[in-house]
């Protein structure tokens, strides 16, 4: 039996998850997480729920190559319409997509979404996720940054609660914006020479006057203000 070795983005995910955690990994693939949770004896069971019978058989076929029968059940499902309420699933993972798509899945259930723990991993549009689990009952309290060679992943852990965030903490992340890691600083770095690249093409192009170049230099400024401010809680 071959051991699961999970991806730092994977890994990130499979921390958040509690000892003896009910999991249910929604769009789980090769079910690489579920897997590797079970094998390290984190949690005893679990179900990967998938949309599509190719993934489907990815989830199968690592069920019986790692010798989880029983252990780790696969549905054929769209979302969290894999999960029966006999399953007494406790946390969900969703990783790995969109998080407009997170958000779809989330919203097509019926609320309120009776689970303890949510751990999501967008790989684009996280403020659109933050502002739908604060919009439903969730609040998150813990967050990542995670940076994989040239690409970096975001990873939310929200329980039942209540929060408020700025449009800041919404486009930055509370705890990001407060940790300001090493990932999270190179990240926004990046961001600020591609923000200077586009101004660079609209001021030859002569289209300093328009919203769009008002746009972006608001981003740019924003995120300016947001990494210095980041300088400065380093120094103190
Ligand atoms: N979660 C794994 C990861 O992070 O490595 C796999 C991510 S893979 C890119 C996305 C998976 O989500 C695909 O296998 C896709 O079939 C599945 N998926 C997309 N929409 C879904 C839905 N509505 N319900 C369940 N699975 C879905």
């Amino acid at each position: 039996m071959r051991k699961v070795q999970l991806s730092d983005r994977l890994q990130a995910v499979a921390d958040y998850v509690s000892p003896q955690a009910r999991l249910a990994d929604i769009g789980s693939d090769h079910a690489y997480l579920p897997a590797y949770l079970i094998q390290a004896g984190q949690i005893d069971w679990a179900l990967a729920g998938e949309v599509a019978q190719g993934p489907l058989d990815n989830v199968k076929q690592e069920i019986s190559r790692q010798g989880l029968n029983g252990k780790l059940i696969p549905r054929l499902a769209n979302g969290l319409a894999a999960i029966n309420p006999s399953d007494q699933v406790d946390t969900v993972t969703i990783a790995g997509m969109g998080g407009v798509l997170i958000s779809q899945i989330l919203a097509a259930a019926p609320q309120p979404l009776p689970y303890q723990h949510l751990i999501l991993q967008p790989n684009t549009d996280v403020a659109t996720v933050r502002d739908w689990l604060i919009q439903h009952g969730f609040k998150i309290d813990g967050e990542q940054m995670v940076q994989e060679g040239r690409h970096f992943y975001e990873v939310l852990s929200a329980v039942p609660g209540a929060q408020e965030l700025s449009d800041r903490q919404l486009a930055f992340g509370p705890y990001l914006l407060e940790e300001q890691g090493l990932a999270f600083r190179a990240f926004w770095q990046h961001k600020l020479s591609q923000i200077e690249q586009i101004l660079n093409r609209l001021e030859q192009a002569q289209q300093t006057q328009t919203a769009t170049y008002q746009d972006w230099q608001n981003r740019h400024q924003e995120i300016q203000e947001v990494l210095s401010y980041g300088k400065r809680t380093e120094a103190n």
